[in-house]
């Protein structure tokens, strides 16, 4: 008989990693499929690792939903599993009288999306909580709750936590075309490189390479144009210049280049925005790098003449259209969640809400078993060089926040 998986998602980043643990602690009985040696290894290992309130969505969209549906109950997550994590905020920074005149609007942006909280502050005020700034500032913006994480500990717990509760995880599984003939009954099939696999519905969580999957189903809907993002990295003895992320004016471009500290203390300067020639990760270029420790030496004297102690990159899986596409097509027994480019990791927890009630309302399909939720710490131990031991499980950490918060630039406690 052939072993038939409630739902089968494609992918094993961060959206992936949601999405299977949503639907197993509602009862799906579930398979990942992803084609790397490890999880989180594409566009989910080289964020910022910020989980973000909002502030800056445009309001009335699924993006924003996601993220608002996210922020709350991502820190009973973190909580119920014993992650890190740090509520800095955020300090947006007008360093021209042309950029201070934007920031009103800004706010108001803020509030419309939903994120009042967010409020003009005095210079004085700026100064009080960033004492570390360069002290030329026209004007700025705090926006409390901006948390930063650990981007690759939290992908991998919700995959743990589902694998735990009866999910199935192949890696190294190229998911390489699908088979809809049995659609009618509510059965596809999944050609990987590990062979054959039967689902009653497919999620297409292919994140950088979601169109070449969506292909394999006959469906092209959007295509993936790649963005990378350059990073520096500081060591954690300079961590105490800042206390916030500090971020600059946004262009039509996004967030801007931001100075921050991660969950485990490094400063880092980044990401930038630029087109990119591949879907894999490209090295960083000396000349960017460059600019970017002058762009963090200008904003924090603090950091002129610290070396820094590694560079990275990501690349975002940007569409021409919209931002989030969580598109639902019951005659083909398939869900794209694709082009989920700058907040995936933000909006993790809100699109794997969104799948869920798809499967449950378009595809009229109830879970086969019962609901497992319920969040157990996890007992998690760092081994050095890259790996990481949880509750017995050996993974490889592949999330440059990670590797140097936890090992290359270490100099104080874990
Ligand atoms: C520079 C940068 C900074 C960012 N900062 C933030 C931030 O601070 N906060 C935030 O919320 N978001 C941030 N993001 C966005 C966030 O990282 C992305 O939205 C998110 O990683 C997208 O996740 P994903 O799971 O959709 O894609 P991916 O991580 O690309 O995962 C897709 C997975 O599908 C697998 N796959 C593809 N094809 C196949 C196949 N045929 N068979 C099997 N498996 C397959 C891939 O191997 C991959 O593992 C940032 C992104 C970048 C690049």
């Amino acid at each position: 008989m052939v072993d038939v998986f409630d739902v089968i998602v494609v992918g094993g980043g961060i959206v992936g990693c949601a999405v299977i643990w949503e639907m197993t602690s509602y009862g799906y009985k579930c398979l990942l499929l992803e084609k790397n040696e490890n999880l989180v290894s594409e566009a989910s290992s080289g964020n910022s690792g910020m989980l973000h309130t909002g502030f800056d969505a445009v309001a009335d969209t699924l993006e924003l939903q996601c993220i608002q549906h996210t922020f709350p109950k991502m820190f009973g997550v973190l909580e119920g599993f014993g992650l890190p994590y740090n509520k800095t905020g955020a300090t947006m920074v007008a360093w021209t009288q042309e950029q201070a005149q934007i920031i009103p609007t800004i706010a108001q942006r803020c509030r419309a999306a939903g994120v009042s909280f967010c409020t003009e502050i005095s210079l004085s005020e700026l100064y009080s909580r960033e004492p570390g700034l360069r002290k030329q500032a026209q004007g700025a913006l705090w926006i409390p709750g901006e948390t930063v994480v650990d981007p690759w500990l939290t992908a991998i717990s919700l995959a743990h936590d589902a694998k735990k509760k009866g999910a199935m995880i192949k890696t190294n599984a190229v998911v390489q075309n699908i088979s809809r003939t049995e659609c009618e009954r509510q059965r596809i099939q999944v050609m990987t490189s590990l062979g054959q696999f039967t689902g009653r519905v497919v999620i297409n969580c292919g994140g950088l390479y979601g169109d070449i999957v969506d292909k394999l189903a006959g469906l092209q809907h959007f295509r993936i144009f790649p963005k990378k993002g350059q990073y520096a990295i500081y060591p954690q003895k300079v961590g105490h210049h800042i206390n916030s992320s500090i971020l600059p004016i946004p262009t039509s471009k996004g967030k801007g280049e931001i100075i921050f500290k991660t969950v485990y203390g490094n400063v880092v300067v980044g990401p930038t925005f630029e087109d990119s020639a591949s879907r894999a990760r490209p090295e960083s270029d000396a000349g960017t790098i460059r600019r970017l420790v002058r762009l963090g030496e200008s904003c924090v004297p603090g950091l002129e003449g610290c070396p820094i102690v590694n560079t990275y990159t990501g690349v975002r899986p940007a569409t021409e259209t919209k931002d989030y596409h969580i598109d639902s097509y019951p005659e083909s027994c398939w869900i794209t969640v694709g082009g989920i480019r700058s907040t995936g990791l933000s909006g993790s927890l809100g699109i794997a809400d969104n799948v869920r009630r798809l499967v449950l309302h378009q595809h009229a399909l109830e879970p086969s078993g019962p609901r497992r939720t319920g969040l157990e710490r996890m007992d998690i131990k760092f081994v050095p060089p890259c790996h990481a031991r949880i509750d017995d499980v050996l993974y490889t950490v592949t999330h440059p926040i990670t590797l140097n918060g936890v090992w290359k630039s270490r100099d104080s406690r874990l």
